[in-house]
This record gives structure tokens, sequence and C-alpha cells, in this order.
């Protein structure tokens, strides 16, 4: 008998009928012999819903207030969904993050965990009883506040339960048969991966893939947890996201020997091509070329908490002695790092600012790249040939990044798809979720 936690996301928990079925796949994992531990997400968009009819009473709403607001989104889904399972005839309980003890910081809308004691589920399984874990949650450990872990953070939380309760795996139920190696709704040729690493996978979500969320990897990979992400639409073999590829956990050896019989498992070269359009790009414009400069502008934009990503500097103009330095941030704080820099103009002693939403982020990912020549020249070779025009570049060991321009993403996404051999006969299933 195993300890499998289940995330429901929330396309599989829509409506009624699907939190029904889910209840049934729920109650056949229990009845197969193990422990199962539920976490589910809000029902369908209900978390853009509650975003947007905040912004409808308040232009800027409290961050204590709006994390209570959206936590009563995985409130429902949990509750409705332990009904479903009672009437299968089994005891299911549901449970807050706070009540599951998932203890955060107090940073609103971004907290993260710092401790799991889940005394109260372990409670439950010992009764053998089903525990509902609502997802996405936590209270912080000063204030006592409810927390909400960013969004997408219901796989966090399920990673972070599996983890405490010494799982054996995390399974994360979603509306795609697996991580695949593009955005299926983006490169519909897009194929499945039977195994990633943590590497690559912690790689594919930072680089926009939000099939999974980024602390969840990091999460998984801290605790050497193997993570399946799966359809709730179907039965197929999903994705597993382990260590090593080449050494794989028992569950993951033997679930991967069902599929593939004595044929070992294929480690691809190219994990896969990711998108972000979330970002925008900052141009600050006639910084003097001294030592001390990028170190001022950085550390503004760090004390307003700003992330940023790429960082290009142009070589400075001899008759001038000043150089441009962009940057991207996310979309959302570029108001905040704008305003930030502002401030810092005349002890910087730049010239202007300037900013771009229209941008895009192409990456392609994969461990192979380090023992593969060759991969930036097809990478660049095809971005090239499809006309699209890249504006700045950075790389990691096992990753290449690109800005292009918005309108060019899903060309270029889909020309280095191809260049790469990764295209699947057919095109990928996506069985529900509006991709908001
Ligand atoms: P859930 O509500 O189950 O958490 P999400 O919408 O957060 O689901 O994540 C699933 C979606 O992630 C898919 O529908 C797909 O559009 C998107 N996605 C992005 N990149 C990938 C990828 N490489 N493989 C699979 N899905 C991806
Ligand atoms: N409901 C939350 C969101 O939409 C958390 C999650 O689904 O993971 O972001
Ligand atoms: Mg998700």
């Amino acid at each position: 008998m195993g300890l499998v936690v289940q995330k429901y996301g929330g396309s599989s928990v829509s409506d009624a009928e699907s939190i029904r079925r889910v209840a049934r796949r729920i109650v056949d994992t229990a009845q197969a012999g193990n422990q199962v531990v539920v976490i589910v997400s809000a029902m369908g968009d209900t978390t853009d819903d509650l975003l947007d009819l905040a912004e409808q009473v308040s232009p800027k709403p409290a961050a204590r207030e709006l994390d209570m607001l959206l936590t009563a989104g995985e409130r429902i889904s949990m509750a409705l969904l332990a009904m479903a399972i009672s009437d299968l005839g089994a005891d299911a309980r549901s449970y807050t993050g706070s009540q599951a003890g998932l203890i955060t910081d107090a940073a609103h809308g971004k907290a993260r965990i710092i401790d799991v004691t889940p005394g109260r589920i372990q409670a439950a399984l010992d009764e053998n009883a089903i525990p509902i874990v609502a997802g996405f949650q936590g209270v912080a450990q000063d204030t006592k506040d409810i927390t909400t872990l960013g969004r997408g953070g219901s796989d966090t939380t399920a990673v972070a339960l599996a983890a405490a309760l010494n799982a054996d795996v995390c399974e994360i139920y979603t509306d795609v048969d697996g991580v695949f190696s593009a955005d299926p709704r983006f490169v519909p040729l897009a194929r499945q991966q039977q195994v990633l690493t943590y590497e690559e996978m912690l790689e594919l979500a930072a680089s926009g893939a939000k099939v999974l969320h980024l602390r969840c990897v990091e999460y998984a990979r801290r605790f050497d947890l193997p993570i399946h992400v799966r359809s709730s639409f179907s039965t197929k073999p999903g994705t597993w996201v382990v260590g090593d590829a080449s050494n794989l956990p028992p569950i993951a050896a033997a679930a991967l020997a069902d599929v593939n019989g004595e044929t070992p498992v294929e480690q691809p070269i190219i994990a896969g091509v990711a998108h972000d359009m979330g970002d925008a790009k900052i141009t600050v414009i006639g910084v003097p070329d001294r030592p001390g400069e990028a170190a001022a502008i950085f550390q503004a934009v760090a004390d307003a908490e700003v992330n940023i990503d790429m960082i290009v500097q142009n070589v400075s103009a001899a008759t001038t002695g000043r150089t441009d330095v962009t940057f991207t941030c996310p979309k959302a704080s570029l108001a905040t790092a704008l305003a930030a820099l502002q401030a810092k103009q005349d002890a910087v002693g730049f010239e202007s600012l300037e900013s771009d939403e229209g941008i895009a982020k192409i990456s392609l990912i994969g461990a192979g790249m380090r023992s593969h020549p060759g991969v930036s020249a097809t990478f660049f070779r095809a971005i090239a040939d499809a006309g699209v025009n890249v504006e700045m570049i950075s790389t990691s060991e096992i990753r290449i990044s690109i800005v292009t321009r918005a309108d060019d993403a899903q060309k270029a996404a889909q020309a280095v798809h191809h260049a790469f051999g990764l295209d699947a006969d057919g095109e990928a299933v996506v069985y529900g979720g509006t991709g908001r």
C-alpha cells in the first residue's frame, strides 16, 4: 500500500459533473489499496473571476483582503469534492490550507511555505479517511493572516504536503496528458515527454511553461519526490519528473516499464520550447559608462522588489561615454520598476527611460545541450528562416532564450520546435480549460 498525493487543477473540477468524475477517480485509487491525499484548485476560472470582481470593487485592493477573497475559490471546490466522495461511500474530509498545516511567510499574493505541519491530515489518514486540502493557500506564521502562494500555487501545496507526509508520488492532474515539448495550445504538434529531470522542468517552468508551478518543482527536487503529470480526463500514462532519468525511482521505473516493455526510456536531447508573454522590457538610456552604474540601477529595481530576468548592455558610444542598459521584468511590475528608476534619475545620471510591453520570450531547454554541439546554430538558423528578429539573448548551461516581438512569438516557437525534430505526427489533445 502506498501513499499517493493527487492534485486536481481548476479545469479538472470546472462543474458538478467533473467534480463527480474526479471523486470517482479518487475513490478508485483508494479502493486499489492506496492512502490518498487530495489537493484541489478552484473550479474553472473562479480565481480569475474573483480577481475581476475585486477590481470592480476596488482598483487597488488590500493584499490581505485579496488573499482572503481568492482562497474562497478553493474552499468551494474542496467542500463539493468531499461531498461527492461521501456519496460514493468513502469518508472524505475537507481542510483549508491553514487547517492542513501550510505555514507561510506573510508575503500576501506570493507567500512562501516555511513549514508544513500536517497533523490533522495524518490523523484523517490514520482513520482511513480521504483528506481534501484547499490548494494555493496557507497561514502566515507571524500575523496569522491567510495567504496565497501565487497563481498556479496549488501544485506547490501538493508537493509540499507530499514531501511532509513522505508520499511515494505526487500526481498532478490537469487538462493535457503530461508535459509536452511545447505548450500544445501554442504549438499544436507538441509531443508528450515520458520523463524529464527536475533541472529541465525547472528551466521550463521558469521560462513560462505554466503546466507546473516553478516552486513546486524546486520543492520536489529538494525532497527528491517524483512528480507524475497526467490528465484527469484520460487514463493515459503521463510525464514523470524525476532527479535522474537514467536512474529512475522504482515507482516511475515500474510505471514506464508498463508502457515501454523492454524498450528503455529515451531521454530527449531537447526537453521543450517554452514561451512567455508576461514580460516587459525597460531601457535605461544614456547611462554614464563608469563603475557602479549598473549596480545603482539594479539596486533601485531590487529595492522595489521587482524580479528581473534578461539584461543587455550596449557598447558605449566613444563620443558620449554613455551606454544603454536594457532588462526585462514581469509586466505586472513594470510601473513599479519605472517609478523606482525615475526616483533615482539624478543620482544615477541616466538620460531617459523607455518601456515596451510588446515583447515575448522564447526558450529552448534540454540537458542534452551540454553534450551536443550545434544547438545554438540550429536554433538561430530556425529563428532567422522564420523571419523573426532577435532583440535580446540569454543562456544557461541547458537553455537558450531570446526576446522577440510578441506578434512573432508563435511563429518562432513553431519554427524552433520543427527545426529540432520535435513535431509529433498529430495534434496534441487539450481536454478542457480555457488556458486563461
Ligand atoms: P491546471 O488548472 O490543471 O493547474 P494549468 O492551466 O495551470 O492547469 O496548466 C495546464 C496548461 O499548461 C495546459 O493546458 C497547457 O496549455 C499549458 N502548458 C504550457 N506549457 C506546457 C507544456 N510544455 N506541456 C504541457 N502543457 C503546457
Ligand atoms: N486557483 C489558483 C490559480 O488559479 C491556484 C491554482 O489553480 O493552482 O492560480
Ligand atoms: Mg496550474
